[in-house]
């Protein structure tokens, strides 16, 4: 499996387009997956992480400090 969701394990589907006339043209349905910084049981790590998991919160973001932060610890 090429690329897939290290959360939930999703990955490219086959299958058929099937036009009208029945003509079948193969193809490959792959999820959205995006390398993303998230935090594991207290560590930061980069994972695959499918759009649908990180919609539904399933990760915690390991985001950037913001400028408003910075300035709050000096
Ligand atoms: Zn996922």
């Amino acid at each position: 499996m090429g690329n897939y969701c290290q959360v939930c394990g999703k990955g490219t589907l086959n299958g058929n387009l099937v036009s009208h006339s029945n003509r079948k043209t193969h193809t490959t349905w792959a999820p959205n997956v995006q390398s993303v910084r998230v935090v594991v049981n207290g560590a930061v790590k980069r994972m695959n992480v499918c759009t649908a998991c990180l919609r539904s919160g399933n990760v915690q973001r390991a985001l950037p400090k913001t400028h408003e932060a910075v300035e709050a610890e000096a």
